[in-house]
């Protein structure tokens, strides 16, 4: 199945989906990490990219289809694919609904946590998109085209929130719950949160 890791940046998704995949033999997919290892290596999609990622915009929405669709369209049947980092636009939404194999999609996660809490943990994490000015701009870009996804995946009845201002052992408990209740009984839909 896929699960929809969703939330503002600095929330900590990443460290999140990182520990449980890694606990689990889960799959965690980050749509940044793949996109900082392109410009790493001076690709073309790194090319076209680094400029959107070093301002703080997003990467266009047939690049980002583009390089997940494979991978979202072959998921296992037992496998667990935590998707990190997207969809961040109702577009990529869309084109990822279309490409996952049927009944596929069955949890969104939502990491929730002030802003004050983001700001800080992304100017600690020293990344080069994490400047002040970039940090503000990039959660501007997430309340204005991401958060709309958030009542997608709830009138879907799949949205579980999370409260991500909390130690990463107590969030953590949280997340390998609701993943392993989803797991322990796909047909259930959550309670609407
Ligand atoms: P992240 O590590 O998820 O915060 O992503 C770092 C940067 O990569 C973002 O600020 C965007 O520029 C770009 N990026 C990652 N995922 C996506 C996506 N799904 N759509 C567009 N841009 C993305």
């Amino acid at each position: 199945m896929i699960v929809v890791l969703l939330g503002p940046p600095g929330v900590g998704k990443g460290t999140q989906a990182k520990l449980a995949a890694k606990a689990n033999a889960w799959t965690h997919l980050s749509t940044g990490d793949l996109l900082r290892d392109e410009v790493a290596r001076g690709t073309e999609l790194g090319g076209k990219s680094k400029d959107f990622m070093s301002a703080g915009e997003l990467v266009p929405d047939e690049l980002m289809v583009a390089m997940v669709a494979g991978r979202i369209a072959g998921v296992g049947a037992d496998e667990v694919l935590l998707l990190d980092g997207f969809p961040r636009t109702v577009a990529q939404a869309t084109a990822l609904a279309a490409r996952a194999p049927g009944g596929s999609i069955r949890l969104s996660l939502y990491f929730q946590a002030p802003d004050s809490v983001l700001v800080s943990r992304m100017l600690g994490r020293g990344r080069a998109d994490d400047s002040r000015e970039v940090v503000e701009n990039r959660l501007r870009v997430y309340r204005e085209t991401t958060e709309p996804l958030v009542a997608l995946y709830r009138e879907q009845g799949i949205l579980r929130q999370v409260d991500a201002d909390r130690g990463i052992e107590d969030i953590q408990t949280d997340v390998l719950e609701a993943v392993r209740e989803v797991l322990r009984d796909p047909t259930r839909m959550l309670r609407k949160a």
